[in-house]
């Protein structure tokens, strides 16, 4: 266990820095942050942030000196630097980077463990992709391997004449046939240092160009009969990485059942309810696994929750959000809007 007041190290500057710093202050730990040059909104919140590169071993070496435990809030955080910091004192384990960044290894790893993503293709040359439509059909989703988020590199193909048409980015890519889903779901779990898994309630989530709009409860009939299977290939996942912390697998329900999407191996914005809806949240449950203190209920606190991103605009009106019974404004404090740009959310409750 970690020692009380010991500093926990996380890589990455974001919310979830953000809010994981905040969990671990309320059991007594102090943090530090990594995290390259950027609007690190974590720094308002932790002791101090390294802004260095992510390949910077001098720097990561003295971070590193100075942290009990480490883990990260980012996915895209490079395996060699995870790997950088001491065995034994990363959670989770790099080897979960390794697998959930390359979409391609993930799909054929959560298939080995009996898991069903979108009919997929490798695509490394445009006649890659002119044989996968074929094959597959169209629509589809063209989707770089690596350093996707939030819809980011990703092209829909309406058709074959659509994938002749494009322009193919130099890097390794994917094409996944369109799946007619009825709606989307994430399980969420928490894995502690001795293996225990809980897992929260799943929410029904809404996108909108790709991005998470609201995450719901209850999540409706459909989902709820999907779920077991669902947390079932969780599990499975999360015990073949010996996963220690917060573990997403993102979902989409149909009519033959779960399809796989997508895995975080980290705490999710489809988890963000959870701050208060659940008797314990994902940032405070990520932060006890981390330091092998005993993982809290993750029971759903309420009839009904609804958490609401504010994507791409200022946060003007915390006076009319704050108005409203049992509704909680979470503004992550970025200087700068950008279109797309998570800037906060909001949870209201209905108890
Ligand atoms: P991703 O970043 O892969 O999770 O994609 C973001 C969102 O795009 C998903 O949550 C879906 O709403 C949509 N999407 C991605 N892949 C597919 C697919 N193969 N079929 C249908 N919708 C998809």
């Amino acid at each position: 266990m970690l020692k009380r007041g010991g500093t926990i190290g996380i890589l990455g500057g974001g919310q979830l820095g953000r809010m994981m710093a905040l969990s671990a202050a309320e059991l007594g730990y102090r943090t530090i942050a990594f995290a390259p040059e950027g609007d690190n909104v974590v720094s308002q919140v932790c002791d101090d942030v390294f802004t260095n590169k992510w390949d910077d071993s001098a720097a990561l070496a003295a971070f590193a000196a100075r942290c009990d435990a480490v883990t990260w809030e980012f996915e895209n955080v490079p395996v060699a630097t995870a790997s950088a910091m001491p065995e034994g004192r990363i959670f989770p384990h790099p080897r979960a980077l390794e697998t959930a960044q390359d979409r391609l290894n993930e799909k054929r790893f959560v298939e080995g463990l009996g898991g069903r993503p979108a009919a997929y293709a490798r695509i490394d040359s445009p006649s890659d992709l002119e044989a996968a439509v074929d094959r597959l059909g169209a629509p589809g989703i063209l989707k770089t391997r690596r350093d996707g988020y939030d819809g980011k590199g990703q092209w829909r193909i309406g058709s074959l004449r659509d994938a002749q048409a494009l322009r193919l980015p130099d890097v390794p890519l994917i094409y996944e046939g369109f799946v007619e889903f009825d709606a989307e779901f994430s399980v969420i779990l928490v894995r502690g240092q001795d293996g225990e898994i809980r897992f929260w309630d799943s929410t029904r989530n809404a996108h909108e160009d790709g991005i998470l709009a609201t995450s719901s409860l209850p999540a409706g009939e459909l989902i709820e009969s999907q779920v077991g299977e669902a947390r079932e290939l969780a599990r499975q996942v999360a015990d073949a990485l010996r996963y220690v912390g917060v573990l997403t697998l993102e979902f989409f329900a149909t009519r033959e059942g779960p399809i796989f999407n997508e895995m975080a191996p980290r705490v999710h914005n489809s988890g963000h309810w959870s701050i208060e809806g659940a008797l314990t949240s994902q940032f405070e449950n990520h932060m006890r696994a981390v330091a092998g203190l005993p993982l809290g209920d993750t029971a759903t606190a309420a009839r009904a929750v609804t958490m609401t991103n504010i994507i791409g605009a200022a946060i003007k009106n915390a006076q009319e959000y704050l108005s409203q019974p049992d509704t909680h404004l979470h503004d992550y404090g970025k200087a700068e809007v950008r279109e797309g740009r998570k800037m906060g959310h909001v949870t209201k409750l209905e108890r």
